[in-house]
């Protein structure tokens, strides 16, 4: 029989484990406290758990950490992981230092199956879709590589693969990250990032969780976005809009609609225009993203005179919109540059 990993259970579950060990329902929250909050994964190490259980334990479950294959730092300060995976996949981390936040983008997919043009992540097609345990697990080990003064503040669903795709992992990872007894983090401080899957923010918005919605928009016309994004084909700009405006936004919160700048396809003064009106009774905000290049891509970079320009057309009709310089791009780890090799 497989062990079952302890990363993929939420607290409730680690109860209903003890319970079927025949060990009280308390034992969890020590465990819990050992993973999360010591960052202790060997059993052995659980030292106010009864040896027995321990060893019962043993029998049935373990803690499957990714393993740090790869640590790269970046000029700009932030770094990348590389994460080897139980089976020998490769997933990418990126931690970025700004000010006193410290946020870390994690994937959800090895690969990503919605080929989106721009995107290398993309390129690679979707191997496979992460666990909950792969998920949160990148968390945990790159907290557990930092020095004891540092500590993740933040948390963005913006790595490899689309989260709502991966729907249930996804959701279980959230409600770890925010439970008290595990990762104990604020809701305000997580956001998902959706390539626009409508069915998924319908579901996501069903949820009691409350996290910041990202969506990647990308251009103002179907006939564009579907050349770009092929998930246009089935949940076109004015479906996308639509569930948008029903998300039960919490208070005093807005949505994020990304859009990525490539020269001469969706950077035109036409375009910003039309970007404020279909945002229009949107409780919005747009982070601008200057094209991420990647060997092969087909695409460019605005040039910097004609983002500022578009920003200004944004901000002139009242929408905020800040352009984001990723991270990471000396270092392949900028928005759309991650991927790996799958096996060893
Ligand atoms: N699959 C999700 C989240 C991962 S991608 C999504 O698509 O939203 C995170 C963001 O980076 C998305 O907005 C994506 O469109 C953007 N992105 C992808 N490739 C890029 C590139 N080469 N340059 C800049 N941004 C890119
Ligand atoms: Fe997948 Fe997002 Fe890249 Fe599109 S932009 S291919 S959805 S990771």
């Amino acid at each position: 029989m497989s062990l079952t990993n302890l990363l993929d259970l939420l607290p409730a579950e680690i109860e209903s484990l003890m319970e079927s060990l025949g060990a009280p329902r308390y034992r969890a929250r020590q465990i819990v406290d050992w993973i999360y909050r010591k960052g202790v994964t060997d059993l052995d190490r659980m030292a106010n758990l009864p040896r027995e259980l321990r060893l019962a334990l043993a029998e049935r479950a373990c803690v499957d950490v990714p393993v740090v294959e790869r640590r790269t730092p970046s000029q700009d300060g932030s770094q990348k992981f590389v994460f080897r995976l139980g089976d020998g996949a490769r997933v990418q981390s990126v931690l970025m230092p700004d000010g006193d936040r410290l946020t870390l983008c994690v994937s959800t997919q090895v690969g990503c199956g919605f080929g989106c043009a721009f995107c290398l992540t993309g390129a690679m097609g979707l191997e496979r879709n992460l666990t909950t345990g792969e998920i949160t697990g990148q968390v945990l080990s790159a907290a557990r590589s930092m020095t004891t003064s540092e500590r993740i503040t933040h948390i963005v669903y913006m790595g490899m693969g689309e989260p709502l795709a991966n729907y249930q992992p996804t959701v279980r990872s959230l409600r770890l990250l925010t439970d008290p007894l595990a990762f104990g983090l604020s809701s305000r401080r997580i956001t998902v990032s959706t390539v626009g899957l409508v069915s998924g923010i319908e579901k996501l918005a069903r949820e009691d969780l409350r996290v910041n919605l990202a969506v990647s928009l990308h251009a103002t016309s179907n006939r564009t976005r579907s050349r770009l994004m092929p998930v246009n084909n089935g949940f076109p700009i004015e479906a996308l809009l639509a569930a948008c405006r029903r998300f039960p936004l919490p208070f005093r919160q807005r949505m994020t609609f990304e859009y990525v700048l490539l020269d001469g396809v969706n950077d035109s003064p036409e375009d910003a225009r039309e970007l404020a009106r279909l945002l229009r009774g949107i409780r919005a905000k747009i982070n601008l993203i200057p094209f991420n290049d990647w060997h092969g891509a087909g695409f460019s970079r605005p040039s910097l005179p004609r983002i500022l320009a578009f920003q200004q057309t944004l901000l002139e009709r009242g929408v905020t919109a800040t352009v984001r310089w990723s991270k990471g791009e000396d270092i392949g780890a900028a928005c759309g540059q991650l991927s790996e090799a799958v096996v060893a």
